[in-house]
């Protein structure tokens, strides 16, 4: 998303009466666009990682960490620097979801010669000292997909209280004031979330039964509660009431340039079904709400924190005021592959407005297409502005990407913005963020290699789509990478299908199977990787960095290192204050923290999550004769 445009929202009323006329506006500026870059060619591989953080402000003698809601009065004096010289700056900052979050990005994206590899780190860390030198004393950024406390007592600085009966979110636990306010976008999607929906939202998480937590587990709400909560809240889980349980959560995203149109098509399909897979081994959110979950992920909190499906939608009643009944919400894996190889492995039914395909296919555009962009429009607006009501469909794509903009899912097949020099994209959206900018790094180089490995080996990772849905429900499960076995494609070098081998396509391999391989079964992603490497020509830096990080990920796999995920669980039931309950204190809460920090800034280290080597050659200049040296591009 670039700079957030200004202006009015509308009401939810205002919006719901707007919603066909933005589905149909959206429809013909898409059908527009595609005329006018179909045949778009010869981009290059360009692409950029997008790091989520969170500012969490310690006490030390309270012993407490609370997320800092200053995140609106920071990004302005990072962004005076773009301002002033667009065009020369090593970052970019944009406002996200939570008063305490920013979002951080290369000044350019990334290009196609191997030592970039080299500079991404360096960037990572330029741009958390960037941030934290306008911090205040004990006030530290922090790379964290979760915070264990959001939503519990006192967790903000300054303190805050929720409004049950006012407001956007109406939670029980999460104030308003936590929301990003120097944007209407994130409070009025938020309400209107809620009042399309009809209700608030309702997150339950398994929560994990340690041995002093009650059988069942049931929280008291207080007589204060309406009926909704009591209803909505489950037994044994953790009951999360607002959006920002989930879209208040960090996460790590790439977004890779293709060559033109086919490309993209290609990658978004070969990358779908390495998402569950990359969800499993960068896993790093076992805590919400001050409570130890059963899971280590956030995908299902973030999905159902911004589900707005009314109960007709949903199947809970007959069809009367809606058209369909959708199977999922609008943050989920995605429902169908987009090129041609992929068309046999669609099968989950699709829900669609049969006039709206047909418009798009009247058009020239394929099925495949077509169905996708029809699916996307089945949803309606949840946020709509004023100023941007009336446009010139033939120009302008913001119907297009207001709807686009809000299917939050696995991969996004981005068509290039109106009037600019960038191609079509495809962006790799499942990923928690981790820690330290070295594990970042690692796992976007790791992504950037596939994407060439996939390419130049014309590999085929495909499996049917259910399968894919399948594997997203087993990688949030508790240490999913070592416990889980995952559908995965069994022959991903060769695309013709053995006639008579009797195998069936897909089978179930460990995590580690996938990255690391199987003796004489299956090659393994890293070896792969590696061997694409050992035919190119890699400078002895950017080899050092690049086999550092797949070490990293290999060592993940099998076991040999933590999740983050599994080492936080462990930090927390070894405190001395733990007591067996699955509850994060604040002190427990401070203590992780602070540890968390000290391992980010090389204080103390951390082998058991990081291994020993964590020293890459990263640089945040590539030496002009080494680009120059690298003659052929990945
Ligand atoms: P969004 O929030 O919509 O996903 P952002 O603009 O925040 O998108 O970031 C997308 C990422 O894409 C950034 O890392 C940026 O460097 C990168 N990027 C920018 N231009 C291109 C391009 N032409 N091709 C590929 N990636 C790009
Ligand atoms: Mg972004
Ligand atoms: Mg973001
Ligand atoms: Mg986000
Ligand atoms: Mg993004």
């Amino acid at each position: 998303m670039g700079l957030l445009s200004e202006g009015s929202p509308l009401s939810w009323e205002e919006t719901k009466n707007l919603a066909d006329h933005v589905r149909k506006h959206g429809i013909i500026q898409f059908i527009n666009l595609y005329k006018r870059l179909r045949d778009r060619q010869g981009d290059i591989l360009k692409w950029g990682d997008e790091v989520e953080y969170m500012l969490v402000k310690f006490d030390d003698e309270a012993k407490t960490a609370k997320l800092s809601l200053r995140a609106a009065e920071i990004l302005k004096t990072l962004n005076e620097k773009e301002y002033n010289d667009p065009d020369n700056i090593k970052s970019l900052w944009r406002p996200e979801y939570g008063a305490y979050m920013l979002e951080g990005t290369p000044g350019k994206p990334y290009g196609g010669l191997l030592v970039h590899f080299n500079v991404v780190e360096a960037n990572m860390k330029y741009r958390r000292q960037e941030a934290s030198k306008l911090l205040e004393p004990n006030e530290v950024l922090m790379s964290l997909t979760n915070f264990p406390r959001t939503g519990a007592h006192d967790f903000t600085d300054p303190p805050t209280h929720p409004t049950p009966n006012s407001g956007s979110s109406k939670s029980l636990f999460f104030p308003d004031e936590a929301i990003y306010p120097g944007h209407p976008r994130f409070k009025t999607l938020t309400r209107n979330i809620r009042q399309r929906r009809g209700e608030k939202v309702a997150i339950n998480i398994p929560i994990y039964k340690d041995k002093n937590v009650p059988n069942p587990f049931k929280e008291d709400f207080g007589p204060l509660i309406k009926n909704e909560s009591s209803c909505a809240a489950k037994e044994d889980h953790i009951y999360m009431d607002a959006m920002g349980f989930g879209m208040g959560c960090c996460c790590l995203q790439l977004t890779f340039q293709a060559c033109n149109i086919e490309e993209a098509r290609t990658l978004y399909d070969q990358l779908t079904p390495l998402c569950p897979i990359m969800l499993a081994l960068t896993a790093a959110s076992p805590f919400y709400r001050g409570y130890i979950s059963d899971v280590d992920c956030r995908w299902n909190v973030i999905s159902c924190s911004v589900d707005c499906r009314t109960q007709e939608e949903r199947g809970l009643k007959p069809l009367n005021e809606n058209k369909f009944r959708i199977s999922k919400s609008r943050y989920d894996s995605i429902d169908s592959y987009l090129s041609e190889q992929g068309e046999k492995y669609n099968d989950v039914p699709l829900t669609y407005d049969d006039e709206v395909y047909k418009q798009l296919t009247d058009n020239g555009i394929d099925k495949l297409l077509a169905q996708h962009i029809a699916h996307l429009f089945i949803r309606d607006t949840v946020s709509l502005f004023s100023e941007k009501i009336h446009q010139n469909d033939l120009e302008d794509t913001d119907h297009f990407e207001n709807i686009q903009s809000t299917n939050w899912q696995t991969m996004r097949f981005k068509p290039p913005p109106p009037n600019s020099s960038i191609g079509w994209r495809v962006e790799f959206r499942p990923c928690e963020v981790q820690i330290t900018d070295f594990e970042n790094a690692a796992i976007v180089c790791f992504i950037v290699l596939l994407t060439r490995v996939i390419l130049s080996y014309k590999l085929n990772l495909l499996i049917p789509i259910s399968k894919v849905d399948k594997n997203m429900a087993r990688a949030q499960r508790r240490n999913a990478v070592i416990a889980e076995k995952f559908w995965f494609r069994r022959d991903i070098t060769s695309d013709v299908k053995k006639q008579d081998d009797g195998q069936p396509e897909c089978t179930e391999f460990t995590v580690n199977e996938i990255i690391n391989g199987k003796d004489g079964v299956f090659p393994g992603l890293i070896p792969l990787v590696n061997s694409y490497l050992a035919s190119m020509d890699v400078d002895a830096d950017t080899h050092c960095t690049v086999q550092a990080y797949m070490k990293l990920i290999q060592k993940r796999a099998s076991g040999e290192l933590l999740t983050t995920a599994a080492w936080l669980r462990k930090e927390v039931v070894s405190h001395s204050e733990y007591k067996n309950d699955s509850v994060i204190t604040q002190r427990i809460n401070y203590d992780l923290l602070k540890k968390v920090q000290k391992i980010v800034s090389n204080e103390i280290s951390c082998p058991e999550l990081l291994g020993t080597c964590i020293s890459s050659k990263t640089n945040e200049t590539i030496p002009a004769a080494v680009a120059k040296a690298e003659k052929v591009p990945m």
